[in-house]
């Protein structure tokens, strides 16, 4: 089976949060079971830094609307992935983050910037196709390539068909009436049925509309999202599309993220010597700034610091925290109004209490295995990635119950399976109280052990939604 896996991120390269992580590891884990799979992807300047040899193999022209011809060059990712690059200068060789400019709002040209990535991946599963490989299921990614379910329902002749992956609904690429045609797609998309949204072109509901198949990141969240409350506008269309809609809950890139051979760490460990953890925490604490104590539980957060993630909720309950007592690391980068409360909640608790503000792969790597426990209040949570970073760091999370979340973590109340600490209400007093269960629970170290082992003893990898996605593909 030929598979064009297209997105607008992609690990090690270019990350913003989840998705490029997906798109880093699924594919390899789909090759494995021997599909043919390859991913689309911009070329932004960190990837042809990378793959300076990518060769040019073919120019889609004729796409339609203001749609440039961008030329499309095929490189090798380390892990035997093939990678096809959409190799467009003047949309795609800007610097930093793919969707925001240095002043951090979102560039003007992105309906043209991802319409064409969409275009290119509908180009790929069509008979204009000029290459010998034709993919037969485009896997579209989040809005970025909505449009691709879009371009291949109203292009004429076969083509393949499509299953778009949410990774976040938040996110839904609206732009505005002109932008149709800028994009070439016909007066006729321009429906209750098509990509038209309360007056605004929606790359998302576009995906969601016209795949021949949805899935999201976790089953939690797929029954969340057809709900009003959860559904952000798009309740109804997800309800009504409810039989092609399904949850596989995302695996995480093994290999990276494991304690016993993790180059970041300042000592490896794994369940078999869990005492080597506390170097870790000794480490960290020297290298944040932290008072070097091993009577305190160290808390730790690595997180976009949005309302989304519930880190105002943390916030304000931070001083009761901190006198519990526990220490608390927070890396992350957000809203501007979160950043700052955060950094002048760490400057009056130094010692206690460090805020980074940034993106910074190593760090999270050195917290996931110094902190003991590890804090993620979401208010929604499509899967999330650090609670199982978490799990297998031997770092037990503290989590909302909420998408896939709910559906990773147990809490410790049941002493055969429990794996963590999960609250419900998205309320700094539930918060808290989950915050005081584990920290009770960390002075206890039998108990503590134990919990520990059963959240490393958890199979994380992608073997499982690989599998489920190979019987999606044949399905569709
Ligand atoms: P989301 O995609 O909603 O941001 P996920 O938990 O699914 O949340 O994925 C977040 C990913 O991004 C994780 O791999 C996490 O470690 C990483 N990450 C988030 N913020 C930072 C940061 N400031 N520094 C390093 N890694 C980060």
């Amino acid at each position: 089976m030929k598979v064009l896996f297209a997105t607008s991120e992609l690990s090690p390269w270019v990350k913003t949060g989840g998705l490029g992580e997906v798109a880093g590891t699924l594919p390899a884990a789909l090759r494995a079971l021997g599909l043919d799979v390859r991913v689309l992807v911009p070329a932004y300047p960190e990837m042809l830094r990378s793959f300076p040899h990518a060769e040019e193999i073919a120019r889609p022209h004729g796409l339609g609307g203001l749609l440039p011809t961008p030329t499309l060059r095929q490189a090798l990712a380390p892990d035997g992935t093939p990678l096809l690059l959409v190799d467009y200068p003047p949309y795609f060789n800007r610097p930093g983050n793919p969707y925001l400019g240095p002043e951090g709002r979102d560039w003007l040209d992105n309906h043209l910037r991802f319409g064409l990535l969409s275009r290119v991946a509908a180009w790929l599963g069509s008979d204009a196709n000029t290459l010998a490989w034709q993919a037969e299921i485009i896997h579209c990614n989040d809005w970025q390539t909505g449009l691709a379910p879009a371009y291949l329902r109203y292009l004429p002749g076969p083509r393949a068909k499509s299953l778009f992956t949410l990774h976040n609904l938040a996110f839904q690429g609206l732009f505005d009436h002109a932008s149709l045609f800028e994009l070439g797609l016909p007066d006729g998309a321009w429906h209750l049925d098509g990509v038209e949204y309360y007056g605004f072109l929606s790359f998302l509901k576009a995906g969601l509309q016209l795949a021949d198949a949805i899935t999201t990141v976790s089953p939690s969240y797929a029954r969340e999202i057809q709900t009003d409350a959860e559904g952000m506008g798009l309740a109804g269309l997800l309800r009504h599309r409810s039989e092609r809609l399904s949850g596989i809950l995302n695996g995480i890139d093994t290999q990276a993220w494991n304690p016993a051979t993790d180059p970041h760490l300042f000592r490896n460990y794994s369940a078999r010597n869990l005492d080597a953890k506390a170097d870790n925490k000794t480490g960290l604490q020297r290298q944040l700034g932290l008072q070097q104590r091993t009577d305190l539980p160290l808390l730790a957060v690595v997180s976009r610091l949005t309302e989304q993630k519930g880190l105002d909720l943390l916030l304000e309950v931070a001083p009761q925290v901190l006198k519990l007592p526990a220490q608390l690391a927070v890396l992350g980068t957000g809203t501007l109004a979160l950043e700052q409360a955060w950094a002048a909640l760490a400057q009056r608790h130094g010692g206690q209490c460090t805020v980074t503000v940034g993106f910074n792969e190593e760090l999270a790597h050195r917290i996931e295995a110094g902190a003991d426990i590890f804090v993620m209040p979401s208010r929604f949570e499509p899967c999330g990635l650090n609670q199982m970073y978490s799990l297998r760091y031997g770092t037990p999370p503290v989590v909302r119950a909420t998408g896939g979340l709910a559906d990773t973590v147990i809490d410790a109340a049941d002493q055969k399976h429990g794996n963590g600490f999960v609250f419900g209400p998205a309320t700094a007093d539930a918060l808290l109280q989950a915050l005081q269960r584990a920290t009770a629970a960390w002075r206890d170290p039998v108990r503590w052990r134990a919990l520990q082992k059963r959240g490393m003893a958890r199979d994380s990898s992608w073997a499982e939604a690989a599998r489920q996605y190979v019987a999606l593909y044949q399905r569709v």
